[in-house]
């Protein structure tokens, strides 16, 4: 989302520059349709664009994460996981043990 916003600034800023250079270049060839007044509010834009993704990522890092612990111990793992490590490895050996005693039935 934030880096969207930045990329959207830059390019409105970038093509907002282009189009400078091509009225400052060619005066009589755009009949005077780039209005400064469009190309500063465009530049304007472009920036309110940046000003915008600078505000949403840093809402970002503020706004509280989901905290997420294991099953077993409640330590505190990363969103996603169910069990800490350690106790990762338990289960997964409970499992094998299980799966071999049945295998051998
Ligand atoms: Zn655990």
């Amino acid at each position: 989302m934030s880096i969207t916003l930045f990329r959207i600034g830059i390019w409105v800023i970038i093509a907002t520059l282009a189009a400078y250079v091509i009225r400052e270049t060619y005066a009589e060839a755009t009949l005077g349709i780039l209005k400064q007044e469009y190309l500063e509010r465009a530049l304007m834009s472009g920036f309110g664009a940046i000003g915008l993704g600078v505000l949403a990522w840093l809402g970002g890092k503020i706004a509280p994460r989901k905290k997420a612990f294991c099953k077993i111990c409640r330590q505190s793992i990363p969103v996603g996981a169910v069990y800490c490590r350690i106790h990762l490895h338990e289960v997964l050996e409970n499992a094998r043990h299980t799966d071999e005693a049945a295998a051998r039935r």
